[in-house]
Parts: structure tokens; C-alpha cells; sequence
């Protein structure tokens, strides 16, 4: 039986082929979903934001050089 040497390779990786398309077709509707749910949640943070009638506190979770505010009610930070 002759046997094509350059395709020879790929015929044993067959499976492997098959289930690394299929995972990058995955992946990419599971990209999609998360850009979706990202903006989802933007654009709630961003209804809430304003609606909120926010009391801030200093946030002690941030460990950064400046201070940093955050709101007691919606837990997001003050944009200064
Ligand atoms: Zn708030």
C-alpha cells in the first residue's frame, strides 16, 4: 500500500483535528457570550450609577497611592 507522506501526519492526528475545531468554534461562541454579557453588565452599572443616590466611603480595598471612594448602596467607585 503506497502512502502519501505529507498527508500521512494529519490522517493520525485525525481526532485531535476534529476536536481542535471544535473547541475553537466553541471558543469563539463563548467569546461572543462574553461580549455580551459585558456590555450587559455596562450598561446596568451605568442605569444604576445614576439612580444610585450614593453615599460614599473610602474604599479599603484599594491599596493604591491615591484614595479611592466607593458607595455603600451600588459598590462602585466614585469617578472623579
Ligand atoms: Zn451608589
Amino acid at each position: 500500500m503506497k502512502r502519501e507522506p505529507a498527508l500521512y501526519p494529519i490522517q493520525m492526528a485525525e481526532n485531535e483535528m476534529r476536536e481542535l475545531n471544535n473547541l475553537r468554534g466553541e471558543l469563539s461562541t463563548l467569546k461572543k457570550q462574553m461580549t455580551a454579557v459585558q456590555q450587559k453588565i455596562k450598561e446596568l452599572e451605568g442605569k444604576i450609577y445614576t439612580k444610585c443616590d450614593h453615599v460614599w466611603t473610602i474604599d479599603r480595598t484599594n491599596v493604591g497611592e491615591h484614595t479611592e471612594y466607593v458607595c455603600v448602596h451600588c459598590n462602585m467607585s466614585k469617578t472623579v
